[in-house]
């Protein structure tokens, strides 16, 4: 990053923890904060006087990028552009993120899912560089997954939403509640192995469960059936796993191994059959992948208006 980089803002929003940043560049990252997720008034707020106190300090910046949890509604042409949009969390339906910071601030605000910002900032600056497609899933509190495609963040008719994938119900499970535990679905990939899912399933917190249980064995095939899904649909060329459930340093291992006996030697590609521990892999930035992302949303939409101030 040369000096003359912009200064940027980024938010990375979550059902737990808002993590703000300012900086330049993943090298250059002046200042952050952690603000704990209540009400979205009060969490906005905070977000808000975090940007006025960082401006006092470093300058204005040119731009924010926020990468948000959700669902929320990417459509630029619709009116609800900007907002969480239905999710469970109590009290943050229809929230205008974009239109708040926006009053706020009067700069570009980049906009897009927590984990495509999260797979934007893993292909720009960690293990997805050139990687393309690339897919970024993260097994936290919830399960999430975003995809870039060409260069470019998948929207569609909504976005991606892999964590509600449908995975065949685990064969014999062991578990002390073997219901998956998705309040919409029965067989989802979040009813399964999201941090609170195990936990109400095997009857243990999820950081709390050895390695040699059998929660992990299952944990792995849902994810192994996911993980084939998707390189079935989307062709990736990489798939990076991040989130709290992949602490478990063993995890990994046993996912490439249900991917490898699910897919059955279908895909001759030699980064299936010879690479796996390169195609599988946990994210180069750490847990930065987000906070990162949403910086790198905030530089493409400063570009993006430099753009249109110049043609216009
Ligand atoms: P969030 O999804 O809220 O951004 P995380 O990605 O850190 O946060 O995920 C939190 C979840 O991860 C919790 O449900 C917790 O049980 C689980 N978790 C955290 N650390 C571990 C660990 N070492 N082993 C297994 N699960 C863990
Ligand atoms: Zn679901």
């Amino acid at each position: 990053m040369t000096d003359d980089s912009p200064l940027l803002g980024a938010v990375e929003g979550g059902g737990t923890k808002f993590v703000c940043a300012v900086g330049t560049g993943p090298d250059n990252i002046l200042e952050t904060t952690r603000i704990d997720t209540t009400t979205p008034a009060e969490t906005l707020e905070a977000v808000g006087r975090f940007f006025v106190a960082a401006k006092t300090r470093h300058g204005p910046v040119e731009a924010i990028g926020v990468g948000c949890f959700g669902p929320v509604d990417l459509d630029p042409k619709s009116g609800t552009y900007g907002y969480i949009t239905t999710t469970p969390k109590p009290g943050w339906q229809n929230t205008d993120i974009v239109g708040t910071l926006r009053q706020r601030f009067r700069v570009p605000i980049g906009f897009d899912t927590d984990v495509n910002a999260a797979v934007l900032g893993e292909y720009l600056w960690g293990a997805g560089e050139k990687m393309d497609p690339l897919v970024y899933i993260t097994i936290g509190t919830g399960v999430g997954g975003g995809v870039l495609v060409n260069g470019h963040l998948l929207h569609g008719l909504l976005h991606p939403e892999i964590g509600h994938i449908h995975v065949p119900p685990p064969v014999d499970s062991q578990a002390f509640d073997k219901a998956g535990q998705c309040p919409y679905h029965k067989y989802c990939v979040e009813g399964y192995v999201s941090g609170p899912s195990i936990a109400k399933r095997w009857g243990a917190k999820a950081d709390r469960l050895p390695p040699d249980s059998p929660a992990w064995v299952e944990v792995a095939d849902v994810l192994g059936y996911a993980l084939v899904n998707l390189t079935l649909t989307l062709s990736p060329r990489r798939i990076i796993l991040g989130g709290g459930v992949m602490e478990q340093e063993h995890l990994i291992g046993l996912i490439r191994g249900r991917f490898r006996a699910i897919l059955n030697g279908y895909l001759s590609s030699s980064a299936i059959t010879k690479d796996l521990e390169s195609y599988i892999v946990k994210p180069g930035l750490g847990p930065r992948s987000g906070l990162l992302g949403a910086l790198a949303l905030g530089r493409a939409q400063a570009n993006l208006s430099r753009k249109k101030q110049l043609e216009g």
